[in-house]
């Protein structure tokens, strides 16, 4: 088999490439290493340098780009969202990502069904927009966030409802593409082909009948059969056929071809009508063989999907705080043993009875198969769409394990028939514990694809016992009758499998067909055609040499550098895993390049991502920047290069990854470990300095008659700003927060400590840098409030001056003086913490600093005491009111309550306490903006050079969701929102202490 073409031979023209390509088109072109890296991987276990990436903006430039390629000889590689499992996206080519500007629906014809679109359009956007019409795509994969329809037609992908509308090439009516010259065809039904596109159909027509016998003895006869070309279109093998008239679509010839013989212009899709009721019936099994066998008699009820969870999966999922209530709802018993499997068996249609009597049959089928009483029926369509997203999120649950080896997918898409399911997967059960690993179960069961995928360490001998599993799971797929690609695609991973599964003479006739389209093999090459060995280590991402540089962390991410059984999954003790780099690296290589952090729906992750839809400012782009320079693949010294400094650029530090990355990413501390290393070695700016030591000099400020009044006047004085953008580097198009005298500190709120320790209701109210200097009402109004309701408040100070978390060093690098902050803060509230006295704070990012980056700063059990001891002021409140004794009289809210919450607050899962307490309030109806990071972001928004983007963050939702609402009392608890929403709506948001008080009767 020949290896896919190599690096050298196209980096001759790489150069002259990038002149042509900037000088005869519009789009974005890349060459650095550090892009080129960003594109080198997918969702797969490959990677591959690019030759270079360049982002079209219109049509013409991708003409223009493939022709260049064309001339220059240049392989040709379209990308969507990369979210590919089997290296389908990773080659020396150009890479073509379509995804930032070609990405619009062209037409929607509701009355001949279906709807045009370029490529680059993500699922669920374009299934956003159709929602309003009742129709829908029903590819539904689990990608449906990030995975665009152009990836999707190249990988034939499968949606967990395949059962109900097929995969993608029985979804697709159409394609306009561009050949490997440039030459647009248009391929439709064989009946209204011409010119380009006819010539080809009928050369494979020929094929076919050619190879006819070969076609009927060798083809899977299964639905999930995603390998090689769709050679049988003229003949259809599949249990379900590709045109429900017979007819022969030349479109299904470029379905599943990853890439490798037309770039997809636009696709024409077939509407499906959205289903206006669904029910669901879970059914729990106390043997997973039972579930697999159960399996051929539940389809018969004729439902829309029937997906499988794992114990594993249930446990993995119950032990994240993020999905164990939702999994278990769909549990018969939660105090109970915990189920070997679940089925979620759906069903849907315009009605809503006969779906309830699907459920009762359902109940009833499972009762004559012997397992009586073991369906949770849940009609509701809340409870339901919650389940189904931890379903959905079941592969990354998976891939969150620690240490080297890792869930490894080049199996885990087998497609057996129903019958034998529960064969094949006992079978395949002994071959992963022979190879000493273990498989943890899930997905499509009514279409018998499973997904498995072993844990393998590829660092560590994981190459060898791949091979061997694949040919051991290659024989049971062959036993059974099944197909060995039956989703992700064939990519570097299953390539070689082509001509196992077909034989030697069709896959000579497939062979034929990738040079019919692309005489010169320009596109994607090394993908169906040729491929390279699936354990070619010189493809991997982490072959045998991978090696990371030492480095001597500020932070301690001891609690990554462990190693993993794979058997049992338990991890070594923290520190034990050999990470030269304390356990940085490791964190970093939690990125398996999902691409789910490019969502744009509910949720914070990634505001850069969201705004610029630049690889290069998305959390994976950073990830993947970073584990290239840990592990010296950008060039010398790149960890401290200005490649990782600008990846950094745009990250808002909103902790949105470090909830929503399924595999715990949390870039906002690697950034404070990235700046604390660069400033170190490039030194700190003025404005740097200026924004870290805020809480230390603020109080000078305070102390100075006059000082403040003078300050102040950079606000009004026209000009002055303008000089101290100049001088700082601080917009001066921002206003800046107003110094006062009386700060929290200097206006003797609140009661003694010596009252403190005598009170029945004691807590301790940390007055803040932001809310102490600049909000002193805020403090006030929470002191007023928590009085109301006999509490005893008292706010720590020192001799000039308050005790600081650290956070604005942080944000500047400054770990050093940020930890000497913290441990000043954390003696000093052992006192209280010792008597068991809440801490409790207003502003979000500093009172969560205390759970969040204390923990990992070297302070040991003091700092776990004082993070289960620190909350949120509404955190605390509605945990009293939930014990009785917080219940303030409290007047009606007649205005509409508009909240933002504060990034941080989303990442502990701390807004809901803000809407509890807001409900306490009569009548109040307090509605929360679905935003993600408000822009401002502590200092962010203020630096010259992020102004504009920080205002594009807060524009996608927040200020417009404001303006909507004139009237509306506008919350948030965040002293930078609140800026941001002053500048950006003129509006003043309040701190809920302020709503409260404003309440209190
Ligand atoms: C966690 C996870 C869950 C997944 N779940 C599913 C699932 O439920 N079902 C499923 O089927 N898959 C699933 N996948 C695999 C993957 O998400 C899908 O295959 C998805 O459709 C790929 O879309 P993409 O935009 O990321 O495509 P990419 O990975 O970018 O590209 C896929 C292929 O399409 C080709 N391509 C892209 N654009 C064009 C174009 N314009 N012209 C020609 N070729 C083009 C590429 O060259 C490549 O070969 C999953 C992956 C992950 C990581
Ligand atoms: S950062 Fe997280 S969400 Fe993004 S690709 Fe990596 S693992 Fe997935
Ligand atoms: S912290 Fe926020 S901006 Fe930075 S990578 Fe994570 S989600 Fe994106």
């Amino acid at each position: 088999m020949n290896k896919p073409l190599a690096l050298q031979e196209v980096m001759i023209d790489t150069k002259f490439l990038a002149k042509r390509l900037e000088s005869e088109t519009s789009g974005e072109v890349m060459t650095d290493v550090a892009s080129r890296g960003r594109y080198a991987t997918d969702a797969s276990i490959y990677q591959t340098m690019p030759v270079a990436v360049f982002v079209p903006k219109t049509a013409e430039d991708i003409v223009a780009a493939i022709q260049i390629a064309a001339d220059l000889g240049v392989p040709v590689l379209p990308r969507g969202g990369g979210t590919s499992q089997c290296g389908q996206t990773t080659g020396p080519a150009l890479v073509i990502d379509n995804t930032k500007y070609f990405r619009n629906i062209l037409d929607i014809n509701l009355e001949q069904g279906y709807v045009d679109v370029q490529p680059g359009i993500v699922l669920d956007h374009l299934n956003a927009a159709l929602k309003k019409h009742q129709v829908w795509y029903p590819v539904d994969v689990s990608t449906a966030a990030q995975a665009t329809i152009g990836g999707m037609a190249g990988n034939n992908s499968c949606g967990s409802r395949s059962i109900a509308y097929g995969n993608m090439v029985h979804n697709v009516l159409g394609v306009d593409a561009w050949l490997a010259d440039g030459q647009a065809a248009s391929f439709g039904l064989m009946k209204n082909a011409t010119g380009k596109a006819l010539e080809l159909g009928q050369f494979v027509q020929s094929l076919a009948h050619q190879h006819q016998a070969e076609i009927e003895a060798k083809w899977p006869k299964v639905m999930r059969r995603v390998a090689g070309y769709n050679l049988d279109i003229f003949n259809n093998q599949s249990e379900r056929p590709y045109t429900q008239d017979g007819q022969v679509n030349l479109a299904h010839l470029l379905v599943g071809s990853e890439g490798s013989l037309a770039y997809y212009k636009q696709l024409r899709l077939a509407l499906s009508p959205l289903p206006k009721h669904k029910t669901l019936g879970v059914v729990n099994f106390t043997s997973f063989y039972e579930a697999m066998d159960s399996a051929q008699h539940i389809v018969k009820l004729m439902p829309s999907a029937v997906e499988l969870v794992d114990r594993t999966m249930i446990d993995l999922s119950r032990s994240n705080p993020a999905f164990k209530s939702v999994i278990e709802t769909a549990l018969i018993d939660v105090a109970g043993k915990t189920p070997e499997a679940i089925l979620l068996v759906e069903f849907s249609g315009e009605e809503l009875a006969p779906l309830e009597k699907k459920v009762k049959d359902l109940v009833s089928l499972m009762a004559d198969l012997g397992h009586p009483g073991c369906v949770v029926e849940m009609i509701n369509a809340e409870s339901q769409k919650n389940l189904w997203e931890v379903r959905k999120a079941g592969l990354n649950i998976m891939m969150s394990l620690k240490g080297d080896g890792k869930p490894v997918s080049f199996i885990e898409d087998c497609a057996v028939p129903l019958e034998s399911l529960a064969e094949y997967t006992q079978d395949l059960t002994e071959v992963f514990s022979k190879y000493g690993s273990r498989g943890t179960w899930y997905a499509h069961a009514s279409v018998g694809t499973l997904h498995v995928r072993p844990i393998l360490d590829m660092r560590r001998g994981g190459a060898q016992k791949m091979r061997a599993i694949a040919e051991e799971a290659a024989a049971l797929v062959k036993r059974y009758k099944g197909a060995f690609s039956g989703e992700h695609g064939d990519g570097i991973c299953r390539g070689e499998w082509i001509q196992w599964q077909f034989g030697p003479k069709l896959t000579e006739a497939l062979g034929e067909i990738k040079h019919a389209f692309d005489p010169n093999n320009l596109f994607n090459p090394g993908k169906i055609i040729n491929p390279p060995k699936m354990d070619d280590e010189s493809l991997f991402r982490f072959p045998q040499t991978y090696r990371v540089i030492p480095l001597k962390t500020s932070l301690d991410w001891s609690s990554w550098d462990v190693q993993n059984d794979p058997v049992t999954e338990k991890t070594t003790a923290p520190g034990t895993g050999g990470d030269p780099s304390g356990g940085f690296a490791k964190a970093v290589e939690m990125c398996n390049n999902n691409g789910h952090c490019r969502k744009f729906d509910a949720g914070t992750m990634c505001p850069s991502y969201r705004v610029t839809r630049d690889e290069k400012h998305l959390t994976r782009g950073r990830a993947n920047t970073l584990r290239l320079a840990l592990s010296n693949q950008l060039g010398k010294d790149a960890f401290l290069s200005e490649d990782v400094k600008e990846a950094f650029d745009l990250c808002v530090s909103c902790k949105g990854c470090k909830r929503e990355c399924p595999t715990g990413v949390d870039m906002a501390k690697m950034k404070i470990e990235y700046l604390s290393h660069y400033k170190k070695s490039h030194g700190w700016t003025l404005r740097d300095r200026l924004i870290a030591h805020l809480p230390r000099y603020s109080h000078h400020i305070a102390a100075i008659p006059g000082l403040a009044f003078m300050l102040n006047l950079r606000n009004t004085i026209p000009g002055l700003a303008f000089l101290g953008e100049k001088l700082t580097q601080i917009s001066a198009k921002r206003s800046l927060p107003t110094w006062r005298r009386d700060t929290a500190w200097r206006s003797m709120i609140g009661s003694t400590e010596d009252a403190l320790f005598a009170s029945a209701k004691p807590v301790v109210l940390w007055a803040d840098t932001f809310n102490g200097c600049f909000e002193t009402e805020n403090i006030k109004a929470a002191v007023n409030v928590l009085e109301a309701s006999g509490y005893t408040v008292h706010i720590p100070q020192k001799k000039q001056g308050h005790y600081c978390c650290g956070r604005t060093y942080l944000a500047s690098g400054m770990v050093d003086e940020a930890r000497a902050s913290a441990q000043e803060l954390l003696d000093a509230f052992t006192r209280y913490t010792d008597k068991n006295i809440p801490i409790i704070g207003l502003e979000p990012s500093c009172i969560l600093t205390l759970r969040d980056e204390f923990l990992v700063m070297g302070f040991g059990d003091s700092a776990k005491t004082l993070a289960k001891g620190s909350q949120t002021f509404e955190e605390f409140l509605v945990s009293e009111a939930t014990a009785g004794r917080f219940a303030p009289e409290l007047k009606a809210c007649e205005q509409q309550i508009l909240l933002h919450g504060h990034c941080h607050q989303k990442s502990f899962d701390a807004v809901k306490p803000i809407i509890s307490l807001l409900k306490m309030i009569p009548q109040a109806q307090p509605q929360l903006i679905e935003s993600s990071c408000c822009g401002m972001a502590g200092s962010f928004g203020y630096e010259s050079e992020h102004h504009q983007v920080s205002l594009q963050m807060a524009e996608m939702q927040l200020l417009p969701a404001i303006r909507q609402a004139p009237d509306a009392i506008v919350l948030a608890d965040g002293s930078s929102c609140r800026h941001q929403i002053k500048d950006g709506a003129d509006r003043e948001a309040l701190h809920v202490a302020r709503i409260l008080e404003m309440h209190l009767k």
